[in-house]
């Protein structure tokens, strides 16, 4: 398996490659709009055909790069059903699985940040892709977008429920953290550290956070695909 963990130090976007070493296909989690030509280069440099791109949620800190990916590789653009969008080229719902050469990535539908939350799932490698629902030693706001901590507090346990060992890959890390594992997520991130739902809510309704600062031109471009007028 090929993979690599690619950072946009604009939003702090973890950007996600994987491809299958022997077909050379290859699946983009969360590309960025402005990065598309540092993922094409490094497509052809590894020798990766491009066959599906897609996004955890609807950004409002960033402008997807998978229209654009779209346009240049022929490849697919993946959203969920949930996501209200109408521009990709196929929908997904949840445990659906995206099938990429022999990588098998299992959609996990864990709304919360957004109500078009979803991480994948790879269990051969037993990798995650949290986007924003589990962040390394945090979790996604819950705020705007339909947020609903409830919502993902239910969704945080489920993902607890997968092997301890799972390598967890967050859609964002502001700190220089790259990866974490469930083991480690559940011992030491202080929004797993709650006694229930409840306190959970109250937790995430204490927090008090600025909007992010492209919210009001993200949305709506991801909303096409990452297109922007
Ligand atoms: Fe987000």
């Amino acid at each position: 398996m090929i993979f690599r963990q690619l950072f946009d130090e604009d939003s702090y976007t973890y950007t996600y490659l994987l491809a299958d070493a022997l077909s050379r296909e290859a699946i983009i989690i969360d590309p960025v709009n402005s990065r598309v030509e540092s993922y094409l280069q490094l497509l052809k440099e590894l020798g990766l055909t491009l066959v599906y791109v897609t996004d955890t949620h609807v950004h409002a800190d960033h402008i997807t790069g998978s229209g654009l990916l779209r346009d240049a590789t022929g490849c697919k653009s993946l959203m969920s059903e949930q996501s209200g969008t109408r521009c990709a080229s196929a929908y997904f719902n949840d445990n659906d699985v995206i099938q990429v050469g022999a990588l098998r990535l299992q959609c996990l539908y864990t709304p919360g940040h957004t109500s078009d939350s979803y991480c994948f799932y790879e269990e051969k490698h037993g990798m995650l892709f949290t986007g924003d629902t589990l962040l390394i030693r945090g979790s996604g706001r819950t705020d705007f977008q339909s947020g609903s901590a409830s919502s993902q507090y239910r969704s945080l346990q489920r993902l607890l429920s997968l092997p301890a060992k799972t390598v967890v890959y967050a859609g964002h890390d502001y700190k220089g953290w790259t990866m974490s594992t469930l083991a480690e997520e559940k011992q030491h991130n202080p929004r797993l550290q709650v006694a229930d739902e409840a306190e959970y809510i109250e937790l995430m309704n204490s927090l008090k956070l600025a909007d992010p600062k492209m919210m009001d031109v993200a949305v709506p471009a991801n909303q096409q695909c990452g297109k922007t007028q």
